[in-house]
């Protein structure tokens, strides 16, 4: 009884993962939806969209003080982004230890940028980093009927 109350009360988190154009152009879009999916995250929302200048402005608005800034609103808008909503306890945390370093060069292998990418420039994917982002990245990038709430079949067999 207390382990199941206690399961229960876990806080499911959701966090926003983008494949960002280079990852796109370079057809990495089903390998990294692979990883996440083969760890048991729950995906809630997916789509192939094109970013307008104001929403790459806004999703980064805590870099708009750095040099990089206006690179990287270029980048985030030079062509379709593949955005994602994955949910499940721990998602925000491991997610990003899945995608790895900022820069590719110091991610580890095994990780998504360690595995895939050079650059930090051209690092091929986002990922929230942290709850509360999470939940604000995905209202930004996504409308509430474009995620969905489903149960998945594995479910019983990923927790216990
Ligand atoms: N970025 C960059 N140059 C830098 C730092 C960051 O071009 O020196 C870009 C890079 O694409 C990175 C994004 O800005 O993924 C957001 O930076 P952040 O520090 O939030 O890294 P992340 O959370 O993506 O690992
Ligand atoms: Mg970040």
């Amino acid at each position: 009884f207390l382990p199941h109350l206690i399961a229960s009360l876990e806080q499911v988190d959701q966090t926003y993962i983008m494949v960002k154009p280079d990852g796109v152009q370079r057809g990495l879009v089903g390998e990294i939806i692979t990883r996440f999916e083969k760890k048991g995250f729950k995906l809630t929302g997916l789509k192939l969209f094109k970013c307008s200048k104001d929403l790459a402005e806004e999703h980064y608005k805590d870099l708009k003080g750095k040099s990089f800034f206006p690179k990287l609103i270029d980048y985030i808008t030079s062509g379709p982004v593949v955005c994602m909503a994955w949910e499940g306890v721990g998602v925000v945390a491991s997610a990003r230890k899945l995608i790895g370093s900022t820069d590719p060069l110091q991610a580890e292998p095994g990780t998504i940028r360690g595995d895939l990418a050079v650059q930090t420039g051209r690092n091929i994917v986002h990922g929230s980093d942290s709850p509360d982002n999470g939940k604000r990245e995905i209202g930004l990038w996504f409308n509430e009927a474009e995620l969905v709430h489903w149960t998945p079949a594995q479910a019983a067999w990923l927790r216990e």
